[in-house]
């Protein structure tokens, strides 16, 4: 039988090649010998082998194109092949940031229009496009918040506050920023605990980074009275808005008191994301901070009906080389397009629809505590793995056995202030049989733990790789694999 290796060095044979070069029409000159590497070969193969190589690769891949994804906090919903087509028109190919503005208006009017679409779909009054993902986003608002303020002469601010349900982040970006990150508790509802909140506020406080719905999928029923405590004392909000799906056309985080909030293009707006592939983490702010977004952004000159680059009067500067992840943009342009006003509010409430009905049809199981489930959830529910008569069985040990039903596990062990947490996110593009088909797994897995829990312990078994050594992977990675090994053979 012919052997298949996952390694393409493997598959060299001397001579072998895919392409049949033409006759060069200039003289040919041999490559300067300091650029030649002998110790660097390259793989010798047919196309044929080519592709088929890099195809079974994929296969062994798991995709939201293959199957339900239910990875809390990350929003993994099916990306519309649309999408694509629009971010591929050469007109949108084609171009270079540093083109006369003249020639490139429908790009920048495309632009505009995302900056007004996600002001007006989360209450803000100006949006830079500017930032790559959503922790780019953070840091860029921790910034201007605290420009405004030194703007003000209030030079002694330096703590930022976030929750203990807090995305990790929020206190990585307050460091990056240089900043002092400081916890605050939730309550046994899993709220912002309102007395440690009055506590941890003072004159050196920047403000508050808060998400909402929280990472426990819960909306913040505190959430205004949040807003007023930190303004009262001088302190700013900043929301995380990478779980914007869940409140689209039902409420709007500026109408709220926040002041400051990052947009996950690539979560909320359906463009792809995993792999650390090309994100986008626009800002919005209130009118007071527009002033402080990182330029330049796109504005419209009315009169002349023509659209110009415009940098903010007090700017933070530029924080990323051009104009951000233009592609990005037009994909998640074309999605808020296909779907409307009313097509986003009906985004929203079908992914909290299904997130509230996996709550509850766990809860009914009852194999699964849910320590937060006597309250309704918005686009997530976080369940724990303590199965009751088997007390052996870990969360790491159901979500390596949800792999062998073929499922992608639920994000694990966050947020944090859940002990064994199963972090379930279903987003609205699944439909009801395959959320039944992935509880009725919840269910079975939860039978098999009791009765033959060794199962759960060696899973995944149907995988193409097995269980990893996840700690030695994190601190002893081996990032190459030198062909010298096996290229002689
Ligand atoms: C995904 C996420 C982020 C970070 O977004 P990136 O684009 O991955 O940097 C921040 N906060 C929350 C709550 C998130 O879910």
């Amino acid at each position: 039988m012919m052997k298949y290796d996952d390694y393409i060095y493997d598959l060299s044979t001397p001579g072998r090649t895919g392409v049949d070069m033409p006759e060069p029409d200039v003289p040919e000159t041999p490559i300067p010998a300091e650029f030649v590497r002998d110790e660097l070969p390259l793989p010798e193969l047919s196309l044929v082998q080519a592709t088929r190589h890099y195809l079974r690769l994929s296969q062994k891949n798991y995709a939201v194109d293959k199957g339900f994804y239910p990875l809390g906090s990350c929003t993994m919903k099916y990306n519309p092949k649309v999408n694509e087509w629009a971010a591929r028109l050469p007109g949108f190919t084609a171009i270079h940031p540093l083109q006369d503005p003249h020639t490139v208006q429908g790009a920048m009017g495309l632009m505009y229009d995302l900056q007004q679409m996600i002001a007006e779909i989360a209450g803000f009054d100006a949006v830079s496009l500017q930032p790559a993902a959503g922790a780019h986003g953070e840091f860029t608002g921790v910034l201007i918040m605290r420009a405004a303020q030194l703007a003000r002469g209030e030079t002694q601010r330096h703590k930022i506050l976030a929750p203990d349900s807090a995305h990790g982040t929020n206190p990585a970006s307050t460091a990056m920023a240089g900043f002092t990150a400081v916890q605050i508790p939730s309550d046994k509802d899993g709220n912002v605990d309102i007395e440690a909140l009055k506590a941890a506020l003072d004159d050196e406080v920047i403000g508050i980074m808060i998400t909402n719905p929280n990472t426990l999928g819960l909306f913040e029923s505190n959430i205004v009275e949040v807003c007023k405590l930190v303004h009262e004392a001088g302190g700013l909000v900043y929301g995380d808005g990478a779980n914007l799906n869940a409140i689209m056309g039902v409420v709007r985080p500026g109408d709220l008191g926040i002041d400051v909030m990052h947009f996950n293009l690539h979560k909320t707006f359906s463009t792809p994301h995993g792999g650390g592939g090309p994100g986008s983490g626009p800002v919005g702010v209130v009118a007071e901070l527009a002033p402080f977004l990182p330029g330049p952004i796109v504005d419209l000159k009315e009169d002349a009906g023509e659209y110009v680059w415009k940098q903010p009067a007090q700017s933070i500067g530029r924080i990323k080389s051009f104009h951000g992840n233009f592609g990005v943009m037009v994909k998640a342009y074309t999605y808020i397009r296909m779907h409307g006003a009313a097509g986003l509010r009906e985004v929203s409430e079908t992914a909290v629809l299904n997130a509230n009905y996996i709550q509850a049809r766990i809860l009914q199981m009852g194999d699964y505590p849910i320590p937060y489930g006597h309250r309704c959830c918005k686009h997530e529910t976080v369940a724990q793995g303590k199965i009751s008569g088997a007390e052996d069985i870990h969360t790491l040990d159901i979500a390596k056995r949800l792999i062998d039903y073929d499922f992608h596990p639920p994000t694990i062990y966050f947020p944090l202030i859940v002990h064994e947490a199963l972090m379930i996110e279903p987003t609205e593009t699944e439909d009801k049989e395959t959320i039944d088909a992935f509880l009725d797994a919840l269910d079975k897995i939860a039978d098999e733990a009791r009765e033959t829990p060794e199962l759960l312990h060696k899973a995944p078994v149907n995988a193409p790789t097995r269980r990893l050594d996840e700690v030695r992977a994190a601190r002893h990675p081996i990032l190459t694999r030198l062909p010298s090994a096996t290229a002689t053979q």
